[in-house]
Protein backbone atom coordinates (compact mmCIF):
# COMPACT_ATOMS: atom_id res chain seq x y z
CA UNK A 1 0.00 0.00 0.00
CA UNK A 2 1.44 3.09 -0.95
CA UNK A 3 -0.39 5.17 2.55
CA UNK A 4 -0.04 3.94 5.30
CA UNK A 5 -3.79 3.98 6.63
CA UNK A 6 -3.49 3.48 9.72
CA UNK A 7 -1.47 6.40 10.82
CA UNK A 8 -3.25 8.57 8.74
CA UNK A 9 -6.78 7.44 10.09
CA UNK A 10 -5.01 8.29 13.36
CA UNK A 11 -4.01 11.75 12.18
CA UNK A 12 -8.11 11.96 11.19
CA UNK A 13 -9.23 11.14 14.64
CA UNK A 14 -6.33 14.15 15.98
CA UNK A 15 -7.56 16.47 13.78
CA UNK A 16 -11.03 15.97 14.40
CA UNK A 17 -10.78 15.87 17.89
CA UNK A 18 -8.99 19.68 17.74
CA UNK A 19 -11.87 20.75 15.68
CA UNK A 20 -14.36 18.98 18.37
CA UNK A 21 -12.42 21.12 21.10
CA UNK A 22 -12.68 24.59 18.80
CA UNK A 23 -16.07 24.32 17.84
CA UNK A 24 -17.02 23.68 21.57
CA UNK A 25 -14.39 26.54 22.60
CA UNK A 26 -16.31 28.79 20.18
CA UNK A 27 -19.87 28.04 21.61
CA UNK A 28 -18.78 28.68 24.91
CA UNK A 29 -17.74 32.13 23.89
CA UNK A 30 -20.16 33.09 22.52
CA UNK A 31 -23.33 30.78 23.69
CA UNK A 32 -25.61 32.68 21.30
CA UNK A 33 -25.27 29.99 18.54
CA UNK A 34 -26.45 26.39 19.40
CA UNK A 35 -25.51 24.62 16.38
CA UNK A 36 -21.89 24.83 17.19
CA UNK A 37 -22.92 22.66 19.90
CA UNK A 38 -24.63 20.07 17.83
CA UNK A 39 -21.42 20.26 15.36
CA UNK A 40 -18.63 19.80 18.43
CA UNK A 41 -20.99 16.71 19.46
CA UNK A 42 -20.73 15.62 15.71
CA UNK A 43 -17.52 15.31 15.68
CA UNK A 44 -16.93 13.97 18.94
CA UNK A 45 -18.76 11.16 17.62
CA UNK A 46 -16.73 10.93 14.78
CA UNK A 47 -13.69 11.25 16.62
CA UNK A 48 -14.94 8.08 18.19
CA UNK A 49 -15.39 6.14 15.64
CA UNK A 50 -12.38 6.72 14.34
CA UNK A 51 -10.48 5.19 17.43
CA UNK A 52 -13.32 2.37 17.54
CA UNK A 53 -12.66 1.47 13.63
CA UNK A 54 -8.97 1.35 14.11
CA UNK A 55 -10.14 -1.20 16.73
CA UNK A 56 -11.63 -2.87 14.12
CA UNK A 57 -8.98 -3.11 12.01
CA UNK A 58 -6.98 -4.89 14.31
CA UNK A 59 -9.76 -7.28 15.69
CA UNK A 60 -12.43 -7.58 13.19
CA UNK A 61 -15.65 -9.11 14.61
CA UNK A 62 -19.24 -7.95 14.29
CA UNK A 63 -20.14 -6.15 17.50
CA UNK A 64 -16.75 -4.07 16.61
CA UNK A 65 -18.40 -3.64 13.50
CA UNK A 66 -22.07 -2.55 14.23
CA UNK A 67 -20.23 -0.02 16.89
CA UNK A 68 -18.24 1.11 13.90
CA UNK A 69 -20.82 1.71 11.15
CA UNK A 70 -23.31 3.34 14.26
CA UNK A 71 -21.38 5.55 15.25
CA UNK A 72 -20.15 6.92 11.66
CA UNK A 73 -24.11 6.87 10.55
CA UNK A 74 -25.10 8.53 13.95
CA UNK A 75 -22.24 11.23 13.78
CA UNK A 76 -22.77 12.09 9.89
CA UNK A 77 -26.54 12.44 10.99
CA UNK A 78 -25.87 14.77 13.78
CA UNK A 79 -23.91 16.68 11.13
CA UNK A 80 -26.44 16.85 9.06
CA UNK A 81 -28.64 18.05 11.90
CA UNK A 82 -26.12 20.67 12.91
CA UNK A 83 -26.08 21.95 9.09
CA UNK A 84 -29.85 22.54 9.27
CA UNK A 85 -29.83 24.16 12.70
CA UNK A 86 -27.32 26.90 11.21
CA UNK A 87 -29.42 27.40 8.24
CA UNK A 88 -32.48 27.37 9.95
CA UNK A 89 -32.47 28.08 13.68
CA UNK A 90 -34.55 25.11 14.37
CA UNK A 91 -34.03 21.79 16.61
CA UNK A 92 -31.69 19.29 14.72
CA UNK A 93 -33.06 16.56 16.20
CA UNK A 94 -35.35 15.64 13.11
CA UNK A 95 -33.00 14.82 11.06
CA UNK A 96 -30.91 13.35 13.51
CA UNK A 97 -33.35 10.53 14.24
CA UNK A 98 -34.21 10.32 10.69
CA UNK A 99 -30.59 10.27 9.12
CA UNK A 100 -29.53 7.53 11.75
CA UNK A 101 -33.17 5.58 11.64
CA UNK A 102 -32.97 4.80 8.33
CA UNK A 103 -29.22 4.51 7.50
CA UNK A 104 -28.95 1.97 10.67
CA UNK A 105 -32.11 -0.34 9.50
CA UNK A 106 -30.28 -0.60 6.27
CA UNK A 107 -26.75 -1.30 7.61
CA UNK A 108 -26.60 -2.75 10.93
CA UNK A 109 -28.14 -6.08 10.38
CA UNK A 110 -26.71 -7.34 7.71
CA UNK A 111 -23.25 -6.39 9.90
CA UNK A 112 -24.49 -8.07 12.70
CA UNK A 113 -25.42 -11.10 10.81
CA UNK A 114 -21.75 -11.18 9.47
CA UNK A 115 -22.44 -9.65 6.01
CA UNK A 116 -19.83 -7.31 6.89
CA UNK A 117 -19.26 -6.56 3.22
CA UNK A 118 -22.99 -5.43 2.92
CA UNK A 119 -22.62 -3.65 5.91
CA UNK A 120 -20.03 -1.32 4.82
CA UNK A 121 -21.26 -1.11 1.33
CA UNK A 122 -24.53 0.54 2.63
CA UNK A 123 -22.47 2.33 5.13
CA UNK A 124 -20.71 3.82 2.43
CA UNK A 125 -24.07 4.70 0.57
CA UNK A 126 -25.61 6.39 3.40
CA UNK A 127 -22.60 8.25 5.01
CA UNK A 128 -22.65 9.56 1.30
CA UNK A 129 -26.47 10.27 1.86
CA UNK A 130 -25.93 12.16 4.63
CA UNK A 131 -22.92 14.54 3.63
CA UNK A 132 -24.97 15.20 0.80
CA UNK A 133 -27.71 16.35 2.88
CA UNK A 134 -25.10 18.36 4.75
CA UNK A 135 -23.58 20.08 1.79
CA UNK A 136 -27.25 20.79 0.54
CA UNK A 137 -28.08 22.51 4.04
CA UNK A 138 -25.23 24.96 3.26
CA UNK A 139 -25.82 25.29 -0.49
CA UNK A 140 -29.24 26.85 0.55
CA UNK A 141 -28.32 29.02 3.21
CA UNK A 142 -25.30 30.68 0.63
CA UNK A 143 -26.76 33.77 0.27
CA UNK A 144 -25.14 34.54 4.29
CA UNK A 145 -21.38 34.46 2.89
CA UNK A 146 -21.28 33.31 -0.47
CA UNK A 147 -17.66 32.30 -0.86
CA UNK A 148 -17.38 30.15 2.74
CA UNK A 149 -20.80 28.53 2.47
CA UNK A 150 -19.97 27.56 -1.20
CA UNK A 151 -16.56 26.08 -0.31
CA UNK A 152 -17.83 24.25 2.55
CA UNK A 153 -20.77 23.24 0.73
CA UNK A 154 -18.12 22.17 -1.99
CA UNK A 155 -16.03 19.95 0.54
CA UNK A 156 -19.14 18.00 2.22
CA UNK A 157 -19.93 17.16 -1.53
CA UNK A 158 -16.43 16.53 -2.30
CA UNK A 159 -16.12 14.04 0.71
CA UNK A 160 -19.87 12.14 -0.22
CA UNK A 161 -18.35 11.75 -3.13
CA UNK A 162 -15.35 10.21 -1.93
CA UNK A 163 -17.90 7.92 0.04
CA UNK A 164 -20.00 6.88 -3.16
CA UNK A 165 -16.66 5.80 -5.03
CA UNK A 166 -15.72 3.24 -1.52
CA UNK A 167 -19.00 2.07 -1.66
CA UNK A 168 -18.69 1.48 -5.34
CA UNK A 169 -15.85 -0.44 -5.07
CA UNK A 170 -16.84 -3.00 -2.69
CA UNK A 171 -20.20 -3.18 -4.57
CA UNK A 172 -18.02 -3.74 -8.01
CA UNK A 173 -15.91 -6.61 -5.76
CA UNK A 174 -19.36 -8.31 -4.76
CA UNK A 175 -17.81 -9.90 -1.93
CA UNK A 176 -20.92 -9.78 0.68
CA UNK A 177 -18.62 -11.11 3.88
CA UNK A 178 -15.67 -9.91 3.80
CA UNK A 179 -13.75 -11.02 6.89
CA UNK A 180 -11.74 -7.67 7.85
CA UNK A 181 -11.78 -4.24 7.28
CA UNK A 182 -12.23 -3.00 3.28
CA UNK A 183 -8.62 -1.97 2.06
CA UNK A 184 -8.84 -0.47 -1.27
CA UNK A 185 -7.73 2.67 -3.43
CA UNK A 186 -11.03 4.38 -2.69
CA UNK A 187 -10.88 3.66 1.16
CA UNK A 188 -7.09 5.57 0.64
CA UNK A 189 -8.30 7.94 -1.27
CA UNK A 190 -11.37 9.06 1.17
CA UNK A 191 -9.69 9.43 3.51
CA UNK A 192 -7.35 11.49 2.37
CA UNK A 193 -10.20 13.43 0.92
CA UNK A 194 -11.50 13.52 4.77
CA UNK A 195 -8.48 15.13 6.25
CA UNK A 196 -8.03 17.84 3.48
CA UNK A 197 -12.12 18.61 4.04
CA UNK A 198 -11.98 18.55 7.57
CA UNK A 199 -9.23 21.31 7.95
CA UNK A 200 -11.11 23.28 4.62
CA UNK A 201 -14.67 23.28 6.84
CA UNK A 202 -13.51 23.91 9.85
CA UNK A 203 -11.28 27.18 8.63
CA UNK A 204 -14.26 28.06 6.75
CA UNK A 205 -16.66 27.39 9.51
CA UNK A 206 -14.79 29.67 12.31
CA UNK A 207 -14.07 32.76 9.95
CA UNK A 208 -18.18 32.29 8.88
CA UNK A 209 -18.54 32.60 13.30
CA UNK A 210 -16.89 35.22 13.20
CA UNK A 211 -18.38 37.31 10.96
CA UNK A 212 -21.87 36.17 12.24
CA UNK A 213 -20.99 37.73 15.22
CA UNK A 214 -19.27 40.78 14.03
CA UNK A 215 -22.69 41.32 11.95
CA UNK A 216 -24.72 40.53 15.44
CA UNK A 217 -22.91 43.38 17.74
CA UNK A 218 -23.22 45.77 14.57
CA UNK A 219 -26.43 45.36 14.09
CA UNK A 220 -27.02 45.70 18.32
CA UNK A 221 -24.46 48.89 17.83
CA UNK A 222 -27.22 50.31 15.53
CA UNK A 223 -30.44 49.45 16.98
CA UNK A 224 -32.57 51.03 19.98
CA UNK A 225 -33.07 48.40 22.24
CA UNK A 226 -36.38 50.15 23.40
CA UNK A 227 -38.32 50.68 20.27
CA UNK A 228 -36.19 48.39 17.69
CA UNK A 229 -35.96 51.69 15.24
CA UNK A 230 -32.05 52.74 14.37
CA UNK A 231 -30.46 55.01 16.74
CA UNK A 232 -28.99 58.03 16.03
CA UNK A 233 -25.29 56.64 15.47
CA UNK A 234 -26.82 54.73 12.85
CA UNK A 235 -28.86 57.66 11.63
CA UNK A 236 -26.03 59.43 11.31
CA UNK A 237 -23.83 56.41 9.71
CA UNK A 238 -26.21 56.47 6.81
CA UNK A 239 -26.53 60.51 6.44
CA UNK A 240 -24.08 62.33 8.34
CA UNK A 241 -21.86 62.72 5.46
CA UNK A 242 -23.48 63.06 2.40
CA UNK A 243 -25.30 66.52 1.39
CA UNK A 244 -29.08 66.75 1.61
CA UNK A 245 -30.74 67.54 -1.48
CA UNK A 246 -34.15 69.59 -2.30
CA UNK A 247 -36.49 66.57 -2.68
CA UNK A 248 -34.91 64.78 1.19
CA UNK A 249 -36.62 66.09 4.71
CA UNK A 250 -36.23 65.53 7.89
CA UNK A 251 -38.66 65.43 9.81
CA UNK A 252 -38.29 65.59 13.93
CA UNK A 253 -40.67 64.59 16.58
CA UNK A 254 -40.60 65.30 20.32
CA UNK A 255 -43.42 63.75 22.23
CA UNK A 256 -45.25 66.67 24.44
CA UNK A 257 -45.48 66.73 28.38
CA UNK A 258 -43.52 63.53 28.59
CA UNK A 259 -42.10 64.47 31.79
CA UNK A 260 -45.18 64.81 33.34
CA UNK A 261 -46.14 61.32 31.89
CA UNK A 262 -43.38 59.38 33.68
CA UNK A 263 -44.07 61.33 36.86
CA UNK A 264 -47.65 60.44 36.95
CA UNK A 265 -47.59 56.84 35.00
CA UNK A 266 -44.59 55.76 35.81
CA UNK A 267 -41.40 55.02 34.23
CA UNK A 268 -42.79 51.87 32.58
CA UNK A 269 -45.70 53.35 30.90
CA UNK A 270 -43.80 56.48 29.59
CA UNK A 271 -41.16 53.80 28.22
CA UNK A 272 -45.36 51.66 26.86
CA UNK A 273 -46.06 54.83 25.16
CA UNK A 274 -42.44 55.39 23.54
CA UNK A 275 -42.81 51.47 21.83
CA UNK A 276 -46.53 52.74 20.89
CA UNK A 277 -45.32 55.84 18.98
CA UNK A 278 -42.23 53.65 17.36
CA UNK A 279 -44.90 51.50 16.15
CA UNK A 280 -47.05 54.71 15.22
CA UNK A 281 -43.90 55.76 12.98
CA UNK A 282 -43.01 52.61 11.58
CA UNK A 283 -46.57 51.93 10.08
CA UNK A 284 -46.88 55.24 8.11
CA UNK A 285 -43.20 54.83 6.56
CA UNK A 286 -42.95 54.00 2.82
CA UNK A 287 -40.24 51.28 2.19
CA UNK A 288 -37.26 53.52 1.23
CA UNK A 289 -38.22 55.97 4.73
CA UNK A 290 -35.91 56.18 7.63
CA UNK A 291 -37.31 56.51 11.37
CA UNK A 292 -34.92 56.62 14.08
CA UNK A 293 -34.92 57.15 18.01
CA UNK A 294 -32.79 60.11 18.55
CA UNK A 295 -32.60 59.48 22.26
CA UNK A 296 -35.26 60.25 24.94
CA UNK A 297 -38.76 61.21 23.62
CA UNK A 298 -37.14 62.64 20.40
CA UNK A 299 -37.39 60.34 17.02
CA UNK A 300 -36.65 61.69 13.46
CA UNK A 301 -37.87 60.57 10.22
CA UNK A 302 -35.72 60.70 6.74
CA UNK A 303 -37.90 61.02 3.75
CA UNK A 304 -36.33 60.59 0.50
CA UNK A 305 -38.23 61.55 -2.94
CA UNK A 306 -40.33 64.27 -1.14
CA UNK A 307 -42.13 67.52 -1.59
CA UNK A 308 -43.53 69.40 1.24
CA UNK A 309 -46.99 68.54 1.23
CA UNK A 310 -46.66 65.68 1.26
CA UNK A 311 -43.94 65.71 4.27
CA UNK A 312 -46.70 67.61 6.08
CA UNK A 313 -49.22 64.74 5.16
CA UNK A 314 -47.13 62.12 6.90
CA UNK A 315 -46.11 63.91 9.65
CA UNK A 316 -49.96 64.93 10.41
CA UNK A 317 -51.15 61.26 9.98
CA UNK A 318 -48.51 60.17 12.89
CA UNK A 319 -49.67 62.81 15.34
CA UNK A 320 -53.05 62.65 14.55
CA UNK A 321 -52.46 58.55 14.86
CA UNK A 322 -50.66 58.59 17.84
CA UNK A 323 -52.80 61.33 19.64
CA UNK A 324 -55.54 58.51 19.01
CA UNK A 325 -54.01 55.93 20.55
CA UNK A 326 -54.34 54.73 24.18
CA UNK A 327 -52.18 53.08 26.55
CA UNK A 328 -53.99 51.40 30.13
CA UNK A 329 -51.87 51.65 33.06
CA UNK A 330 -52.56 50.93 35.93
CA UNK A 331 -53.65 54.35 36.91
CA UNK A 332 -56.03 54.77 34.11
CA UNK A 333 -55.96 55.42 30.69
CA UNK A 334 -52.72 57.36 29.11
CA UNK A 335 -52.95 59.48 26.22
CA UNK A 336 -50.00 61.73 24.85
CA UNK A 337 -49.41 64.03 21.98
CA UNK A 338 -46.63 64.74 19.72
CA UNK A 339 -45.14 67.99 18.05
CA UNK A 340 -43.03 67.66 15.29
CA UNK A 341 -41.12 70.06 12.80
CA UNK A 342 -39.38 69.17 9.62
CA UNK A 343 -36.78 70.80 6.70
CA UNK A 344 -35.83 70.25 3.19
CA UNK A 345 -32.15 70.03 1.92
CA UNK A 346 -31.34 72.18 -0.78
CA UNK A 347 -30.14 72.23 -4.47
CA UNK A 348 -26.53 72.83 -3.56
CA UNK A 349 -26.95 70.02 -1.29
CA UNK A 350 -26.77 71.05 2.55
CA UNK A 351 -25.27 69.55 5.18
CA UNK A 352 -27.35 67.04 7.47
CA UNK A 353 -26.33 68.50 10.27
CA UNK A 354 -27.87 71.97 9.19
CA UNK A 355 -31.12 70.55 7.77
CA UNK A 356 -31.64 68.58 11.77
CA UNK A 357 -31.38 71.98 13.37
CA UNK A 358 -33.30 73.82 10.96
CA UNK A 359 -35.80 70.81 11.71
CA UNK A 360 -35.14 71.53 15.16
CA UNK A 361 -36.30 74.73 15.11
CA UNK A 362 -38.89 74.13 13.26
CA UNK A 363 -40.13 71.93 16.01
CA UNK A 364 -39.16 74.33 18.80
CA UNK A 365 -41.25 76.61 16.85
CA UNK A 366 -44.33 74.15 17.71
CA UNK A 367 -43.97 73.84 21.14
CA UNK A 368 -43.94 77.76 21.43
CA UNK A 369 -46.95 77.42 19.28
CA UNK A 370 -49.01 75.26 21.87
CA UNK A 371 -47.62 71.60 20.88
CA UNK A 372 -49.53 68.63 19.45
CA UNK A 373 -48.88 70.86 15.99
CA UNK A 374 -46.57 70.22 12.86
CA UNK A 375 -44.71 72.77 11.15
CA UNK A 376 -42.57 73.20 8.59
CA UNK A 377 -39.23 75.58 8.78
CA UNK A 378 -39.83 77.74 6.19
CA UNK A 379 -43.03 78.88 7.67
CA UNK A 380 -41.80 78.37 11.56
CA UNK A 381 -40.46 82.18 11.45
P1 LIG B 1 -42.13 69.14 26.03
O1 LIG B 1 -43.57 69.05 25.72
O2 LIG B 1 -41.62 70.53 26.08
O3 LIG B 1 -41.31 68.28 25.10
O4 LIG B 1 -41.98 68.58 27.49
P2 LIG B 1 -41.30 67.23 27.94
O5 LIG B 1 -41.73 66.93 29.33
O6 LIG B 1 -41.61 66.17 26.96
O7 LIG B 1 -39.78 67.56 27.80
P3 LIG B 1 -38.53 67.20 28.64
O8 LIG B 1 -37.41 67.19 27.65
O9 LIG B 1 -38.38 68.11 29.81
O10 LIG B 1 -38.76 65.77 29.19
C1 LIG B 1 -38.39 64.62 28.51
C2 LIG B 1 -38.55 63.49 29.48
O11 LIG B 1 -38.40 62.24 28.80
C3 LIG B 1 -37.54 63.50 30.58
C4 LIG B 1 -37.14 62.04 30.75
O12 LIG B 1 -37.42 61.62 32.05
C5 LIG B 1 -38.02 61.30 29.79
N1 LIG B 1 -37.32 60.19 29.14
C6 LIG B 1 -36.19 60.25 28.40
N2 LIG B 1 -35.86 59.02 27.96
C7 LIG B 1 -36.80 58.16 28.45
C8 LIG B 1 -36.98 56.74 28.36
O13 LIG B 1 -36.22 56.00 27.71
N3 LIG B 1 -38.05 56.19 28.99
C9 LIG B 1 -38.92 56.97 29.70
N4 LIG B 1 -39.96 56.38 30.31
N5 LIG B 1 -38.76 58.31 29.82
C10 LIG B 1 -37.72 58.90 29.20
MG1 LIG C 1 -37.34 66.39 24.45
MG1 LIG D 1 -40.88 66.33 24.99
Amino acid sequence: MLLDYNSLLLAVGFSAACLSITLFGTWLAARSDRFLLTWALSVLVVVVEVFVYDAYIKTPGSALGVLTLGLLLFGFSVMLGAAHQFRTGRSPLPRIALGAGISFAFTLPPMALGYDGLGFITENFFAALLLFGTAYEYWKGRREAPVHLLGIAVLYALTAASFVLCSAVLALNGELVLGHAPSNWAEDLSLVIVIASMTGIGALSLALNQGRLARHHKREALTDALTGLLNRRALFDAHGSAPVGAFTAVVLFDLDGFKAVNDQYGHAAGDEVLRGFAEVLSANLRPNDIAARMGGEEFALVLKRALPEMVEATAERIRLAFAARAVETESGELRCTVSAGFAFGSNEGMSFDKVLSAADKALYAAKRAGRNRVLDFRRAG
